[in-house]
C-alpha cells in the first residue's frame, strides 16, 4: 500500500502567517495572536466555516511580512476555540486538517486571503483490502524511526511520555512522520521541509536523517554537559572539603592551614641563615607544599624535610674560648692524670690560636674501657666552650647511617652526622665519634669511606647528606674519636688520625681518681653532703683490689655508687647520721670479695714460671706449670690455650731440643719423656705469643730439675733459635707484676724504651732485666 496526497479542491481562505511555529495535520495546538491583520483573518474565519490557512514565516523576526515572506505550503486548519484575552490579544486552539498550498493571494488587506489548494491522502494501490499491512520497507522505516525517536527522547529528555503512546498506534507512516516532527524542537526550515514532502515514505526518510543528526548533536551535548557537570561537582566537593578543613584547622588553632604554615616557615627561613643552595631548595619545596592537596602523604614528607633544613645551625656558633690556662684548669679539675691527652689538647689549642683553623689530624683516644676517654672529651668541650655531642659508631655497618637515606625512601632520615649537628645546635660543636673501631662494613656500603669524607678537612666544608641533598659545612666542627684498639680501625681512617694511647690505671691512680673525683661525683649524685659520707683510703683500695678487676674505673665508680645508695638508705631511715666507709664497711656493704689477685709463688719451684698477660681488663700475672714424666715424648697442652700460644709452646720445645747439651738436659728426652704444659685459671682464654719465654723457662726448669725464682716474672716472644722478641702492653703487665709482689721483671730488649711509661713509683721499686736471648732469661730466672 502506498499513500500519496492528491489535490482534492481549491478554496479561498484567510491566511495566517505564524512566527516560529509550524502546524502539521492532525495536530492540535493553542497559540496567542497579537497582530491586528492576523486577528482580522481569524475573525473572518470564525464568521464563516472556521477554516484558516496557517503558514510559517520564513523569517520569524519580521513583524509585517509580505506575501512572499511566508512559505507557500502550510496546513489548512480549523479554529476550535477563540478566546479574547484582556488587551487586544486573542488565544486560539487550532487543529491541523490537511496540507495546503497557496496558489495566489487574492487580497492582502485588511487580512491575507488566498486561493489554497487542498491535498488529501489518496491510497494509490490497486489492492482491494481495506486495511493493508505496510510494505516491508515502510515497516522497517517505521520501526527505525520509532527506535531513533526513543533514543532521542531518552538522551534529550525533551519529549513528553504520552507522545509515545499516541505514536505507536499511528499505523500510517506519513502521519507518523508529521507527529514526530511536531513533537521535536526542530528549526522552522526543518519542519517546513517535512511539511513540504508530500510523499509519505520520502517524508519518513527525511525525518530519519534529521533525527539521526539530532541524536548525534544531543549525544555530544550530553557528553559536554556531563563533563561540565562532573567538573562542577568535583569543584564543589573540593571546595566543600577545603572549607571543612579550614574550619577544623582553625578549631585546632592552626591558623590558616597550609598557607599560614608556609608563611611561618618562610619567616623562619629569613633568620636561619641558609646557604643559597639550601634557600632555593626550601623555596621550591614550599611552593610544592602550597600546590599539594592538603592532607596528602607527600605534604608530611615535604614538611619534615623543610623542618630538618631549617633546624640546622647554618649560622649559629658558640664563641670558642681559647684561653690555654683556663682550659688547662678545667681539664685538671675534671680528670686526674691523663697528662698526655691534656697536653696534646693544649697544644692543639695553641695552634688554633696561631692559625685560626682546625686543620690537622683528628685526635683518636685509644685505650681500654673506663679510662675516661668519653669523659675527657666532654671536658675538652667545656674547656673551649663548644657544644658537646657524642655519637656512638659501635655497630654501624651501613654507609647510609652516616650519610642518610635518599628522600625517596619511605621514612628517610638524615644520617647521624647531620643529626648530631642538629642536636648540637651550633655549627662548631665538638663531636665525639665513640668506638670508631667498632664500625664494620657490609654489602650496603662502607661507613668508613663516609667517615673519611667527614673527617677530611679538605672535603668536609661541603658534606653532602643523601637526605638533605645539600652541602653542609662541617669544617668548624671539632672531631674527636675513641677506640679500644687500633687494630680494627680501617687503615685509611687511621692514617688521618693522631693516636693518643691511654693505658689502664694502676692501683695508685685508681685510688687518686676515686678520692679526688669519683667519691665527690657519687656523693652529689646521691644528694649527700661531705659530712654525711666519707671514704677511707684502705676502703677504696679494697674495692679496687677485691671487688673490681678492670683497666679503667667504671666498675669502681659503680661500686662506690652502690655503697652511697646503701648508706643513703641508712641515713634516711634514721639508723645513722653519718657514715665513714672503712674496709670493714666495704665488706658489709658489698659482701664477700669477688676477686683475688695472684700473688707470687711462696717459694721457688721446679717447673712453674710466672708470665705476664695483657687482657682487655688490664694486665695480669700468668702462672705456667710443666710436669714431666716417663713416657714416649708426648706433649700435652691444657688450660684453654689459643692457637698462637700452642704454637709458641711448640717453638719453645723445639728450642729446648736444639740446646739439650748446653742446658744439661737428657738428649733422649724427646723419646722417653712426656711433657704436660698447663696454664691454670682456664676460664680466661689466653692467647698471644708473649708467653713464649715463660713456657720455655718452665719446660727447661722441669726437664733440668732447676727451680725457677718465685720473685721473677717475665714476658717476651721466643724464636726457634732462642731470640727474645718484643711484646705489647708492657705498662699494664708491669703494674700487674708489682701488684702480685714480684720484684724482678724480665723484658725483651726492644721494649726497654717503654719503661718510661711506667709510673715512677712502681718503676723505682722494681728491677728490670733486659733480655735479647733465652740464655739471658734463664740466667736470671733459674736458681
Ligand atoms: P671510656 O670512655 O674510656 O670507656 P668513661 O669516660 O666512660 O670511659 O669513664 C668512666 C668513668 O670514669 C667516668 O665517670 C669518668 O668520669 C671516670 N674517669 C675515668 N678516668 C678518669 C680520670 N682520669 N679522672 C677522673 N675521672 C675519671
Amino acid at each position: 500500500m502506498h499513500k500519496k496526497l492528491h489535490s482534492v479542491d481549491i478554496f479561498k481562505l484567510p491566511v495566517l502567517p505564524l512566527r516560529g511555529l509550524t502546524v502539521f495535520p492532525f495536530m492540535t495546538l493553542p497559540f496567542d495572536v497579537m497582530r491586528p491583520k492576523s486577528i482580522r483573518a481569524l475573525e473572518e474565519a470564525m464568521e464563516k466555516d472556521q477554516l484558516v490557512m496557517l503558514v510559517s514565516q520564513i523569517d520569524p523576526t519580521v513583524d509585517h511580512p509580505l506575501t512572499e515572506e511566508s512559505y507557500r505550503v502550510g496546513t489548512i486548519s480549523k479554529v476550535k476555540q477563540f478566546l479574547r484575552l484582556p488587551g487586544e490579544n486573542i488565544r486560539v486552539l487550532v487543529e491541523g486538517l490537511y496540507r495546503g498550498k497557496i496558489l495566489d493571494y487574492t487580497s492582502t488587506e485588511p487580512y491575507f486571503e488566498a486561493n489554497v489548494e487542498q491535498f488529501d491522502v489518496e491510497e494509490v494501490d490497486d489492492e482491494e483490502e481495506a486495511v493493508t499491512p505496510l510494505s516491508v520497507e515502510a515497516e522497517a522505516l517505521k520501526r527505525q524511526l520509532l527506535s531513533f525517536f526513543g533514543e532521542y527522547a531518552e538522551i534529550t529528555g525533551r519529549v513528553q511520555p504520552e507522545a509515545f503512546t499516541s505514536m505507536a498506534s499511528i499505523a500510517d507512516n506519513a502521519s507518523l512522520a508529521d507527529t514526530i516532527a511536531s513533537h521535536m524542537p526542530l528549526k522552522t526550515e526543518q519542519k517546513q521541509e517535512i511539511l513540504e514532502e508530500f510523499d509519505g515514505n520520502l517524508r519518513l526518510e527525511k525525518l530519519l536523517k534529521i533525527l539521526v543528526a539530532e541524536i548525534q548533536i544531543a549525544q555530544i551535548e550530553k557528553g559536554i554537559h556531563d563533563k561540565v557537570r562532573s567538573q562542577i561537582d568535583k569543584m564543589q566537593k573540593d571546595y566543600y572539603l577545603r572549607e571543612q578543613m579550614k574550619v577544623i584547622q582553625s578549631e585546632l588553632g592552626e591558623k590558616e592551614g597550609v598557607a599560614g604554615e608556609v608563611d611561618e616557615l618562610r619567616k623562619k627561613m629569613l633568620t636561619a641563615g641558609l646557604s643559597k643552595e639550601a634557600a632555593d631548595k626550601v623555596e621550591k619545596e614550599l611552593d610544592r607544599l602550597l600546590k599539594m592537596p592538603p592532607g596528602s602523604a607527600e605534604t608530611g614528607v615535604i614538611r619534615t624535610y623543610v623542618e630538618w633544613v631549617l633546624d640546622l645551625p647554618w649560622n649559629k656558633t658558640s664563641e670558642e674560648k681559647l684561653d690555654l690556662t683556663a682550659a688547662q684548669k678545667i681539664l685538671d679539675e675534671d680528670h686526674y692524670g691523663l697528662d698526655k691527652v691534656k697536653e696534646r689538647i693544649i697544644e692543639f689549642l695553641a695552634i688554633k690560636v696561631m692559625q685560626k683553623s682546625l686543620k690537622g689530624p683528628i685526635l683518636c683516644l685509644v685505650g681500654p674501657p673506663g679510662v675516661g676517654k668519653t669523659s675527657i672529651a666532654k671536658s675538652i668541650a667545656r674547656a673551649i666552650n663548644r657544644h658537646y655531642v657524642r655519637m656512638s659508631l659501635g655497630g654501624v655497618k651501613d654507609e647510609s647511617e652516616i650519610r642518610g637515606h635518599r628522600k625517596t625512601y619511605v621514612g628517610a632520615m638524615p644520617g647521624r652526622i647531620i643529626a648530631a649537628v642538629k642536636q648540637a645546635g651550633t655549627k662548631n660543636p665538638l663531636i665525639l665519634l665513640d668506638e670508631i673501631d667498632k664500625m664494620s662494613s657490609d654489602y650496603r656500603g662502607d661507613p668508613a669511606s663516609a667517615m673519611l669524607e667527614v673527617l677530611d678537612s679538605e672535603q668536609n666544608f661541603s658534606f653532602r647528606d643523601h637526605y638533605l641533598e645539600l652541602a653542609f659545612d662541617l669544617s668548624d666542627v671539632m672531631f674527636l674519636t675513641t677506640a679500644n684498639s687500633t687494630d680494627t680501625i680501617p687503615r685509611a681512617l687511621l692514617d688521618r688520625m693522631e693516636v693518643i694511647q691511654i693505658s689502664s690505671y694502676t692501683e695508685e691512680e685508681k685510688l687518686q681518681i676515686a678520692m679526688n673525683h669519683l667519691v665527690q661525683k657519687q656523693r652529689l649524685a646521691h644528694g649527700m653532703k661531705k659530712s654525711q659520707i666519707s671514704f677511707q683510703e684502705d676502703a677504696v683500695r679494697d674495692i679496687i683490689n677485691y671487688y673490681t678487676r678492670e683497666a679503667g674505673v667504671r666498675s669502681l665508680e659503680r661500686q662506690l655508687a652502690n655503697i652511697c645508695r646503701k648508706a643513703a638508705r641508712l641515713i634516711v631511715s634514721g639508723e645513722k647520721k653519718s657514715i665513714t666507709v672503712n674496709a670493714k664497711a666495704v665488706a658489709t656493704f658489698l659482701g664477700a670479695r669477688k676477686f683475688a689477685y695472684d700473688r707470687a709463688n711462696a717459694q721457688d719451684q721446679i717447673g712453674i714460671a710466672t708470665g705476664l698477660a695483657w687482657t682487655a681488663v688490664g694486665g695480669d700475672t700468668l702462672s705456667i706449670e710443666v710436669n714431666v714424666m716417663k713416657g714416649k715424648g708426648k706433649v700435652e697442652l691444657t688450660g684453654q690455650l689459643g692457637d698462637v700460644m700452642q704454637e709458641s709452646a711448640k717453638a719453645a720445645i723445639s728450642f729446648v731440643r736444639s740446646r739439650v747439651e748446653a742446658l744439661g738436659i737428657d738428649p733422649a728426652f724427646a723419646e722417653t719423656t712426656d711433657i704436660h704444659v698447663h696454664v691454670p685459671e682456664g676460664a680466661t682464654p689466653k692467647d698471644g705469643p708473649s708467653a713464649g719465654i715463660t713456657l720455655a723457662t718452665a719446660i727447661i726448669s722441669a726437664l733440668s730439675n732447676k727451680p725457677v725464682r718465685n720473685d721473677v716474672a717475665m714476658t717476651g716472644e721466643i724464636t726457634l733459635r732462642g731470640r727474645v722478641l718484643p711484646i705489647g702492653g708492657l705498662k699494664e703487665k708491669v703494674i700487674a707484676a708489682h701488684r702480685a709482689g714480684i720484684k724482678t721483671v724480665i723484658i725483651p730488649a726492644e721494649n726497654q724504651k717503654d719503661l718510661e711509661e711506667i709510673p715512677a713509683n712502681i718503676r723505682d721499686k722494681m728491677t728490670f732485666v733486659i733480655a735479647s736471648t733465652m740464655d739471658q732469661v734463664l740466667a736470671t730466672a733459674l736458681r
